[in-house]
């Protein structure tokens, strides 16, 4: 082995569990300091107290990927259960199927349409003179027409962004699929699942190693980094310099919790589409453990908000403004050394968990690539 190292990840979120994981695997000292008073960043489960339901405390995860070796990586550390997430959405008083599925469509224009049909109907719907659509709002437009925008991505948009459609770019849109079938799956992908006991249960599997040491309710404090060979930061990106010149945008997300006997919704999530509605969905946690028996019941209520300093940073919001500030952010990390920038926050993107795993992973591999041929990272 090369020069055994010693190494700071700031975060204890799946970038940092995984990627210090695999440095400790390695054979080298890692530190891992993290300013909340849990692991597992946002995708942190916990028994809620009362009604002893396994929560997702920062909204619902589930997780999904086509990524054969990310998939065995993460049930390596606990077990997963075939979970499949199906959505429901009120619009107009009404409930759907989501994604948008022949379901939906047929039920929505109260139809008996079959797939070929369906299609093509969509397609007089379609607004078909949009041929590049670069907004939110345009691709809507083009690929499902006015009438279903309306209902179901409008309203919730507007809540869920806090701009109009028609500001945010079309790759958010495009995470949803429209299905000319009774599929009503809402990811694609081949696996799928949620750890049986839970995230947080996996990523401390993740770090419970001997050359792993992880201080909670601890910030990152500058003086920290002279003591290593090297930091790896998945904070937020204008938080490693000071928000100096501004703060990217964040959305952030409040929740209001309740309880009810048995089974309130009948379901993880409801959406709810209607812009007049002020949440945007509610996730019932104990559908989400299905293997779990439980008489008691507890709700997230869940609104969407722009993050202030000191909120807990969700969503990065990436529009024009975002992009110039990020584009300066960016630059000025290029040039940093001594850190890597990684994760959700630390580089400003929209990630899936698997591809924050995916790309710990590959950090990872990168960085022990460099130690073996002695080149700095
Ligand atoms: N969306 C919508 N209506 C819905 C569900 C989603 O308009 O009922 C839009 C919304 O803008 C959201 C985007 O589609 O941000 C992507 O949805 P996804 O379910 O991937 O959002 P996430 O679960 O990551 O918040």
């Amino acid at each position: 082995m090369a020069q055994q190292r010693e190494y700071l990840v700031v975060g204890a979120g799946l970038s940092g569990a995984v990627l210090g994981r695999e440095l400790a695997e390695a054979g080298h000292r890692v530190r891992i300091v993290e300013a909340r008073n849990h692991i597992a960043g946002n995708c942190h489960t916990e028994r809620d107290a009362e009604t002893g339901v396994l929560v997702h405390v920062y909204g619902p995860h589930i997780f999904h990927t086509n990524d054969t070796e990310v998939w065995e990586y993460v049930s390596r550390f606990e077990q997963f259960r075939p979970y499949k997430n199906r959505v429901k959405a009120q619009t107009g008083g009404r409930v759907f199927s989501l994604p948008m599925n022949l379901l939906t469509i047929n039920q929505f224009f109260g139809k008996t349409l079959r797939p070929d049909d369906a299609r093509a109907f969509i397609e007089t719907q379609a607004d078909l003179s949009i041929t590049d659509p670069q907004s939110f709002e345009d691709q809507a437009l083009r690929f499902v027409g006015p009438a279903l925008y309306e209902a179901f991505f409008k309203g919730y948009t507007q809540k869920q962004w806090g701009c109009h459609p028609r500001e945010l770019p079309a790759s958010i849109l495009k995470r949803l699929p429209v299905r000319f079938n009774y599929n009503d799956d809402y990811f694609a992908h081949r696996f799928q699942g949620i750890p049986e006991a839970g995230y947080t249960a996996m990523v401390a599997r993740m770090l419970d190693h001997p050359g792993i040491t992880v201080a909670l309710n601890t910030p990152y404090d500058p003086a920290m980094a002279d003591t290593v060979d090297h930091v790896f930061w998945s904070g937020p990106l204008d938080g490693w310099f000071g928000y100096d010149i501004g703060r990217l945008g964040y959305r952030t997300l409040d929740f209001e919790r309740f309880t009810a006997p048995g089974d309130w919704q009948g379901c993880a999530v409801m959406n709810y589409c209607d812009a007049d509605v002020p949440w945007t969905r509610i996730t019932e946690h104990k559908h989400f453990a299905p293997w779990e028996t439980h008489e008691g019941s507890v709700l997230y209520r869940e609104f969407s908000r722009a993050a202030e300093p000191g909120d807990t940073p969700f969503y990065p919001i990436r529009m024009v403004e975002e992009k110039a500030l990020l584009g300066q952010y960016t630059a000025r990390a290029r040039a940093e050394r001594g850190v890597t920038f990684m994760g959700r926050l630390g580089t400003y993107r929209y990630l899936d968990m698997d591809v924050t795993i995916r790309e710990a992973l590959d950090a990872a591999r990168g960085v022990l690539t460099c130690l073996s041929q002695d080149t700095k990272i």
